[in-house]
Formats: C-alpha cells, structure tokens, sequence
C-alpha cells in the first residue's frame, strides 16, 4: 500500500471522482464508505439530471466544470456514455437577459470557454421546439451537455477500485475519532472512523457527504455552512413532437433563466427544473435514514401546487408541451451555500479532516482533481481555489441564522441578475464600525462587505459636484454610483478626507518567535527597526500569491498585520511554530481605522498630537503610537490611494472620540468623508492591487508586477525558491489600460471587471479591476494580458456587452509615478 490510509465518506459523483483522482496519484490505500447501495446510494448524485452548463463568472468554477466535461467525455461505463455532449442553449425572453447572455458571453470568452450568442433563428435550429415569439435569442456552448451522474459514479469507482481502493456500502459513518496532535500543538488529529459495521483506521479523512456534510463535519466539532434545500423536478409523458426520438437527448439542454426554468430531453420525454418556488431548506437532522426513506433520503415528495407556474411557463416556451401531461416529480435535496461557491479543503484545527462539499455536478471531476492535487501535494497549483476554501468565511457567517438566510436567499437568486456592486439585502446591517452613526448622519449610502456596512459615498457631498464636470457611465455601471463618488476623489487629492478603513483585516502576530516565524512567511523584511512597515506578499511554496499584506513592527516581538481576509489568518495560524512560541491574534473586531488622505493630511493631525508628524520625524511607510486629542493611536503612514496621510487605528470603544476629533480639527481644511467608490478608482490610478481581483494564487510576483516587495537577499521565505525559478519566465502580465479612444471622451469606457480583451478578434485576456479615474480624466482597466501585448501603446479591445470598446495600454501607475505626493 502507498500512501497513508484515506478514508473517503460518500460515494456520490465528489467522493467518487476524488477516490479516482487520488488513486491516479499513486495512493491506493484508501476506502470509500457510503450509508447507502451503490450505484446509487441516495444522495443528490442518484436523482440529478445533470445538466453541465460550463460558463460562470468565476473563472475557477469555469475551469473546475471544464475538467468535468473533459472528463466525463472521455470516460464510459461498458460502453455507455457518462457524458452526453448536446451542448447547452440559455435563451433570453427580456431585453434585459439577451443582455446578460452578452455579459455572460464575456465571462466565457474570458475564461477560454467557446460560446455564441445566437438569434432567435439559430436557436429555434438547435432547439425546434422553442416559441419564435418567446425568444429573443440565446448563449450556445457547444461542449456542455448532460452528466451520466450514477454512471460516471460507478465508472469513476471502478477505476479507482482497479488501483486497489476499497468501496464499502452500506456503512454508515457515526463517528469520526480524534485525538491530541503528537506535534505538541492546540490541534487533534483524525484517528479512525466509526460506523455501524465497524471502525476504520484512519490517517486522512475527506468528507463528501454532499448535504449531509453538517453532520460528519460536526463528528469533529467543525462547523460546516451549507443548508439542503429542495429543488423542483418534473418528467414530462411523451411528448408527440419527440415521438420516435432514439437518442436519450438530442437537443441541447436549455436555461429560460428569466422564469427559473431549465430543460433536458430523454428520449421522448423532457425533464423540467425549477428554482422559482419559495425556499424549501431541510435541517440535516431531519433528512430520513436510507432505510426509513420511501424512495431515497433525497427525494422528498413532488408538491405540485409549487410547480404550477413552472408548468405553464414551459408550455409557454416550448408550446409542443401543450399536447403532453406531467408524469411525475421530485422535490430533490441539494446543498446551497452562503456565497454560492463549494466547501473544500482542511479543517481549521483537526489535521487530516478535509471536507469537499456543497458541489454540483457540474464542478464535480474538477473538484476531484483539485482536491486530489491539494491532498497529495500540500497545495494545488492547477486551480485557483481562493473562493471555494472552507476556511473563507468571519465568524459570524458561520451562524445558523446566517447560513439558512443566506442559504435560502442564493436559491432564489440562482438564475439572477446580479451586478458586480450589488450588496446581500439581509441580514443587515451586521458589523458596525463605530463611525457608523456619523456616517449615516452624512448619509453614506452603505455597501456590504463581509458582513461590514462599507460608504459607498456620502450624499452630504452633494455641493461638491457643483461646477465639476464629472463624465457619466452607462446605466449599468451607473448603478450603484453617484457623480458625488468623482467628486469626493477630486477632493481627496486637492485637500483631505478621512476614509473607514475599519473592514481592513488587522492581525496580531506576538510573541518570542514572531520576528522568525514572519521572516519566513512573508516576502518583506520584518526584522528591520520597531517603527518600521513593509509590504510584501504571502507565497506558497509554488510562488503563488496567497495574499499582499503590510507587516508593521510594534513592539521587539509584536506585529500588526494589514492583511486582505480570514485565509489569511487560517494561512499564518496553520503555519505557526506548534510550540506556541508565536501567536496570531485577529484584531478587527474590536478595532478601527479611519484612512487620513490628502495634501493637508498633516495639517489636521499636527495640532491634535504632541508628536511631531513632519515628513522628516514621520517618513513614509513608517509606524508610532501616538495620541491624537484623548485617543491612543498607532499611526501608520500609508495611503492605498496614493496620498500623504496615516491609517489611524485604535480600539473600537474610542473610534467615535477619533472621528469627532479629526472631523472637527478637520473642518478648516476643508475635510471630507470619502467612500469605497472614490478609494477604488484612486487606488486604480495610482495602480495598487487588489489580492482576489487583480492577482490569486494563481499567479507569481513576476506577472502580477509585484517584484519589487520581494526581498531576494533574505536567505528564506516560504515560495523563494520557486520565485527565483519563475524570474524572466513571464509569459502574462497584469497589465494597465485606458479604455475610450481618446482623453476626454467621457466615461463611457467604464467597465466593471471579467470582461474578454481582444487583440482584432482574437481573445487575449480578461479585466480584473476597472473604473474611473477622476483625476486623471480616464477610464482605467487592469487586465491579464499575454507578456507580449502588454507594452504600452498596444491597441486592444474589451468586450463590453455587445460592445467592443477601444483600450490602449499604458505604463503604470497612471498617478503620480515619482511618488512626491507620498513622499512629501
Ligand atoms: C433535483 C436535483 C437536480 C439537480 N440538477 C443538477 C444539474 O442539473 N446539474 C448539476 O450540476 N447539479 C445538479 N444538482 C446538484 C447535484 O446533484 C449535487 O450537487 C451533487 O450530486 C452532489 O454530489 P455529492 O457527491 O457531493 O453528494 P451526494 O450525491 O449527496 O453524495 C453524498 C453521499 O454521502 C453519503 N453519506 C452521507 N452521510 C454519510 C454517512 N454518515 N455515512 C456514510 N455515507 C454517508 C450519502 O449516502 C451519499 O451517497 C441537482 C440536485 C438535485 C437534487
């Protein structure tokens, strides 16, 4: 036996094509257990009707799915198919979604998908049946198609099990056994897993337990946000217009996503989806055991009375359904999440317990694959993973309040049109910075990010747009913005304004080691003068960037780390010494920061402190506590929008008396409060990334044009050695664009970020993050692009919609190169 003993629960399509995967890899001491008979052990595998539609706004998802196709087309089960390629049709019946599909056109263009947008005509070629007067046209991926999901199930496993590994049904797991980590740290480690028929010994559990995940993941105290729901599907009788029909499906299968509507043929029938009905959420506990379970624990009975609108909408779009009855219905479980992405990797604080859940069908092989990868390797380079990592979520999105609402909200917005901006409704408002009140007060038009209510802009600035000649973008990039976001950026760089920088992940690093353990977790030195700050990134071992962070030295062995979310905490903490002799604390919550930006940045915070704040006692990326009035402070001197200023933090319960203070000293000045709008597009112009938008794990310093926060003299950080190996290999550059032909025409060139770029034709790269920059008079787009064509001059497009918009790179940062603002 190679490898250590796995133990894998669940044999739906995820535990199925992780046990092939990691087979493949050479481990072949592993066990697959289900409570259930295979093929079809009851889960949501054994009733899905598999429809693969590829194309996804995230690239991950994308890849993830296409692997499946790739997969899954490639394989069979003596003879059979486990995948039907039909190809996948969305049609549009409101000019809205026909402009969608271009969006979503977009996002498949960017990822590399092939797909086409058809008018009504050459939609009603591919699919005969559809209403002419219904549709206005349509997205054709030809490579999508319909999973044989129980098939691809048994196909998946028997390779496995001709690499040696166990299956074993009918086994129930009901505990998973841990005990304390030998490495002398806080951890417990899986031991064994419990079932009704016995124990297995166990060095590496997965669980892919699809909606029953909750429960195993809770057999080692680990809280897992999914909620099962059910979801509506219904078998036509024959249909006379598909009389004789050989093939099990031969028409692509089809999203009418403006009714929550998708469709498949089988043979002469048509199954029917449907999202439209009210959430139907499940508690874990009260899903029905396999035995007790008249059809399986997945299907719960067809309420008829839900689908009613579902029926006749379908008649509608696909009038042949008039001369046909439904034949039955299931109301079928499947797990919804609080941000629509998959749970994947290990636990927090149980080594060995890895979860992959809350998968589709569609991602199912990818996820197998990455999975696999991340087990085998310690890491998984292949797939960009940073959105599906369990360990992604703030505390409080682990509640089961949170998690239901959330949970049952993403079901109705499954096939929604969501803007890039548009902010969760509920539950708000959740975290509350302490200048929350005052913020109102000016009536901050609030955004919602992790849980924080962030200013968009502030509409007692108003008066501020008054003689300003601020360019308007297209109604959809007009939503969620205001002329005032323009004019609050104009007005930081000509004089102040203070910015809530409280949703900035702030962590302690403490403690004997700390100086150490930072050294090797982080590409800047941290072992320079107490006072000092440095930016720099976490690496993986691969050179991928896990985050970019600012380190600030506090104290001889105490740190303040400006970090991007909470994997970056999970990544530090898994990597700390187990001798305790370094600690990483959280400090967000019960801290806050207001950014102070703008050339007169200085003269509100010199007379409010006995510290001497000039550029020559307090130079630029440098720290010190101070006291600003009565507030204690530690000021650190940076600024994200690339003006002279401090982030300002201090403990929660005196941010009010800091913001009173600073406002009040502030007013002579001309003070403002700033949102989030104007802070992006600042930070645009002056060319400063954004960890999970502009660069992932996926890419290197070298691409990302971060190299220069990389300390190669260090002797060791974590990702040197491949960072070293990776220099002068660039083949893509994130890259700068000014979108709009010429200076001046308007800001009709904004794009909101996804969208293709094209060199002629030809799709060369993808937007990451766009906007506006109101002091430069451009609309600005950075984007992936090959090394090649991303020398400044170069004439390219962005596909905006139906749109192909001109953009040109330029060299970077658009603002302020020689950094005297900074500096100054
Ligand atoms: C009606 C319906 C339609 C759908 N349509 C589509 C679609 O068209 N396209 C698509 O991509 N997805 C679709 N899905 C979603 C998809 O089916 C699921 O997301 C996917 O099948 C989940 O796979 P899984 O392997 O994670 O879970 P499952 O298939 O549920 O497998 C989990 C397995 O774990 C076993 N298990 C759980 N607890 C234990 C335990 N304690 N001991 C032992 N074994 C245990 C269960 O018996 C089960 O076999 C649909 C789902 C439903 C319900």
């Amino acid at each position: 036996m190679t490898g250590p003993k796995v133990v894998i629960i669940g044999a739906g399509v995820v535990g199925a094509a992780l046990a092939d995967e990691l087979s493949q890899r050479g481990w072949d001491d592993i066990t697959v257990v289900d409570q259930g008979s295979l093929p079809a052990p009851g889960g949501s595998s054994s009733h899905a009707p598999g429809l693969v539609f590829q194309t996804n706004s995230s690239k991950t998802m994308t890849r993830l799915a296409r692997y499946t196709v790739e997969k899954l087309a490639a394989l069979d089960l003596d003879g059979e198919p486990c995948f039907l390629q039909v190809g996948g049709l969305e049609v549009a019946t409101s000019p809205q979604r026909q402009a969608e599909l271009h969006r979503r056109h977009g996002w498949a263009t960017s990822w590399g998908l092939d797909a086409r947008l058809l008018d009504t005509e050459a939609c009603l070629a591919l699919h005969p049946l559809l209403d002419p007067d219904t549709v206005l046209g349509g997205l054709y991926v030809p490579t999508d198609g319909l999973a044989k999901a129980v098939r691809a199930v048994e196909a998946q496993l028997r390779q496995a099990q001709r690499r040696g590994v166990r299956v074993l049904e009918r086994h129930e797991v009901i505990d998973v056994v841990t005990e304390p980590a030998p490495d002398g740290s806080a951890d417990r480690v899986v031991r064994a897993v419990i079932t009704d028929r016995g124990r297995l010994e166990a060095d590496l559990v997965v669980c892919c337990a699809g909606f029953w995940g909750p429960k195993v993941a809770g057999m080692v105290g680990m809280t897992l946000p999914l909620t099962p729901l059910a979801h509506q599907l219904a078998w036509t009788g024959p249909v006379p217009a598909l009389a004789g029909q050989q093939q099990e499906a031969r028409r692509p299968i089809l999203r009418h996503q403006d009714a929550d509507l998708y469709y498949r043929d089988r043979y002469d029938q048509i199954g029917i989806g449907y999202y439209g009905h009210k959430p139907m959420p499940v508690e874990v506990d009260d899903v029905l055991s396999v035995p007790a379970a008249e059809v399986m624990p997945s299907v719960l009975t067809f309420t008829e009375d839900d689908f009613a609108p579902a029926w006749k909408e379908s008649q509608r779009l696909l009038p042949a359904l008039g001369e046909a009855t439904l034949e039955s219905g299931i109301n079928g479980l499947f797990s919804f999440t609080t941000d629509d992405f998959p749970l994947l990797g290990p636990a927090a604080d149980v080594q060995g317990f890895w979860v992959a859940e809350a998968v589709w069908v569609t991602h199912s092989a990818g996820v197998g694959a990455a999975m696999a990868e991340w087990i085998v390797e310690g890491h998984c380079s292949s797939f960009d993973l940073h959105e599906c990592d369990v360990n992604r979520f703030e505390p409080h999105q682990l509640t089961p309040d949170y998690v239901l609402a959330r949970d049952c909200q993403n079901f109705v917005e499954v096939y929604d049109i969501k803007h890039p901006l548009q902010p969760m409704e509920a539950p708000r408002p959740l975290r509350t910075s302490p200048f929350q009140g005052r913020q109102a007060g000016l009536g901050a038009v609030f955004l919602e990010a992790n849980g924080w209510e962030r200013p968009q802009w502030y509409e007692s600035n108003v008066s501020l747009v008054e003689r300003r000649s601020i360019p308007r973008p297209d109604p959809w990039a007009a939503r969620y913005w205001s002329p005032i976001v323009a004019a609050e950026a104009q007005v930081t760089r000509e004089r102040v304004a203070m910015y809530d920088m409280t949703a900035l992940k702030r962590l302690e690093v403490s403690g004997r080691a700390a100086t150490a353990f930072l050294q090797e977790m982080f590409t800047g030195n941290a072992d320079a003068s107490i006072g000092s700050v440095a930016y720099g990134l976490l690496l993986d071992v691969e050179g991928g960037i896990r985050s970019d962070v600012t380190v600030a030295r506090l104290g001889r062995d105490r740190y303040q780390v400006g970090a991007n979310g909470a994997l970056d905490l999970d990544w530090l903490t898994r990597h700390l010494p187990p001798d305790g002799s370094a600690q990483v604390r959280d400090l967000t919550a019960g801290t806050c920061c207001i950014g102070l930006w703008g050339p007169r940045a200085r003269d509100v915070l010199a007379p409010l402190t006995r510290t001497d704040v000039s550029n020559e006692s307090f130079k630029y990326f440098r720290g010190q506590q101070l006291a600003i009035g009565n507030v204690p402070v530690t000021a650190l001197r940076l600024s994200y929008v690339g003006e002279l200023g401090w982030e300002l933090y201090t403990s929660a319960d005196l941010g009010l008396k800091l913001w009173d203070t600073l406002w009040a000293a502030g007013q002579e000045h001309g003070i403002i409060a700033a949102g989030r709008g104007a802070f992006n597009s600042l930070r645009l112009e002056k060319g400063y990334r954004s960890f999970g938008t502009d660069m992932t794990f996926e890419h290197d310093v070298w691409e990302a044009g971060l190299g220069f926060a990389v300390r190669l003299k260090k002797e060791s950080f974590l990702g040197r050695e491949a960072t070293l190996a990776r220099q002068g290999t660039v083949r893509r550059k994130l890259s700068c664009l000014l979108v709009g032909a010429d200076p001046g025409t308007g800001a009709d060139g904004v794009v909101l970020g996804r969208e293709p770029v094209y060199d002629g034709d030809r799709a060369v790269g993808y937007v990451t993050s766009a906007g506006y920059g109101y002091t430069i008079g451009r609309a600005i787009a950075y984007a992936w692009l090959p090394a090649e064509l991303s020398e400044p001059g170069r004439q390219l497009r962005i596909g905006y919609f139906d749109r192909r918009l001109p953009a040109t790179v330029a060299a970077e940062p658009l603002f302020d190169p020689g950094m005297a603002r900074l500096r100054s």
